[in-house]
């Protein structure tokens, strides 16, 4: 098993739909009979990958692609985060309008 094909902890293969052609090649590659092509679109069954990666190396389109799920936790931090940087920016665009129209009078 060569470095490409190494299964990676806490990640999943999923589809680009925008560059899959539906040729079929990763299905021919699964050992697991994970993918199908549905409306000419290949689909993973998360439920029977194991990870082997070996469709990753058969998709002549680059479709397939790994991504880490996000967690709701890190989901709801990050919905926090951004919620925060729009605030303070909406405190600092109230600010300088106050500013402006000071200067006005
Ligand atoms: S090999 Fe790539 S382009 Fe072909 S069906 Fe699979 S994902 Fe789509
Ligand atoms: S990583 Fe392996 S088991 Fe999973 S879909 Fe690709 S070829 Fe099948």
């Amino acid at each position: 098993m060569n470095e490409n094909v190494r299964p990676r902890s806490g990640t999943i293969l999923r589809i680009k739909k925008s560059l899959c052609l539906g040729c079929g090649l990763c299905v021919e590659s699964c050992p697991r009979q994970a993918i199908t092509i549905i409306t000419s679109t290949a689909e993973i069954n998360q439920a029977r990958c194991n990870q082997c990666r070996l469709c990753l190396e058969a998709c002549p389109q680059e479709a397939i692609v790994e991504s880490r799920p996000v967690s709701e936790a890190e989901l709801a931090s990050e919905v926090g985060s951004l919620k925060q940087t729009a605030d303070d920016l909406i405190k600092r665009i109230e600010k300088l309008r106050q500013k402006d129209l000071a200067a006005k009078e």
